[in-house]
């Protein structure tokens, strides 16, 4: 289908973005990569009257670690993400999840920033920066305002963005010492949303017992979830098998998937239960600097 007419404004500098948002009222909508938003354009499910595109505003691209931070610029693509040898060293979870990312047609163009604004369950980034526990900073008329990611998904494809605000940032705490972290994913072909998906990322004391633990799950409930009590029973305990079981089972508890085309509500269930223990198993191994 071909989406309904539109204008298309290209504002160089945020505050003008920001105006623009605020000029156009609540069908303007901001366009990054375009790759959630083109094809609900497309299908009709959107239909904003003025596309207000970022991608021209220079100095929203960036990908740098600073005061205690990575921070990742709201422009910054996934295909950065990917080249960066240092982020594939320190951050290999976030390096996981973007790989997982469509294919690399899209992830040339999506970005990190479209990916958590769009509020989709089924995208992969919200699980990792739950895990990540990150903090997201929106910049509107009355200047920047920092939310932590767990209050940032409020409804179904709803996020803490007003009208009128832009996502400008993710930060990401630097992981300290004997840290790990890793996303696995079940699609149904290359390029596919999740069946399911889980996002970890830990840390591991100088007696090899685990300090701290981050759980996302990717598109087993109306919102991205955290596994907070899976998350609870792996703190200060020592790895092994039967307490990844138990994180599995706790994970799989705070899920609350449906039935459709990806597989029943049964099978994701299972899926849960089962990556969160391989995950558990390889953010260990690479926490532990054996992978
Ligand atoms: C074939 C295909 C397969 C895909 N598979 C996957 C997949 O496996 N996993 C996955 O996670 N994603 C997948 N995607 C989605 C893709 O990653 C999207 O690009 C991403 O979700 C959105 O990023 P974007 O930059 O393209 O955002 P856009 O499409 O430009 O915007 C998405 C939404 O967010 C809003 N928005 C964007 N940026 C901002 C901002 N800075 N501030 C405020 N609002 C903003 C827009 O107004 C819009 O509502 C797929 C897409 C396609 C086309």
């Amino acid at each position: 289908m071909i989406p309904p007419t539109f204008d298309y404004l290209v504002p160089a500098t945020l505050p003008e973005a920001i105006a623009l948002l605020h000029e156009h009222g609540d069908e303007a909508k901001v366009l990054a990569g375009g790759h959630s938003l083109i094809p609900a354009m497309r299908l009709r499910f959107a239909e904003p009257s003025h596309l207000i595109d970022i991608s021209h505003i220079p100095g929203l691209d960036y990908v740098r670690e600073e005061g205690g931070f990575l921070k990742i610029g709201t422009m910054a693509r996934e295909v950065v993400l990917e080249d960066l040898p240092w982020i594939t060293e320190r951050y290999p979870l976030l390096v996981d999840t973007t790989k997982m990312i469509a294919d690399p047609q899209v992830r040339n163009l999506a970005t990190v920033g479209g990916n958590l604004a769009h509020g989709d369950p089924a995208n992969d980034h919200p699980a990792t920066m739950l895990a990540y526990r990150a903090e997201i900073e929106i910049t509107g008329a009355s200047g920047p305002r920092t939310v932590p990611i767990d209050e940032f998904f409020t409804d179904f494809f709803t996020t803490a963005l007003e009208h009128g605000e832009i996502l400008t940032e993710i930060r990401i705490p630097i992981p300290p010492a004997r840290s790990g972290g890793c996303y696995l994913k079940v699609e149904r072909k290359v390029g596919d949303y999740a069946a399911a998906a889980v996002a970890v990322q830990l840390s591991l004391a100088a007696d090899g017992s685990i300090e701290q633990a981050g759980i996302g799950l990717t598109n087993v409930a109306a919102l991205p979830t955290r596994a907070v009590d899976a998350e609870n029973a792996l703190r200060g305990q020592q790895p092994s098998d039967a307490l990844f079981a138990q994180a599995g089972q706790l994970a799989a508890d705070a899920s609350s998937p449906a039935d459709d085309l990806r597989g029943s509500a049964e099978y994701k269930l299972t899926l849960i239960r089962e990556l969160i223990q391989r995950a558990l198993r390889r953010s260990v191994e690479r926490a532990q600097g054996r992978s």
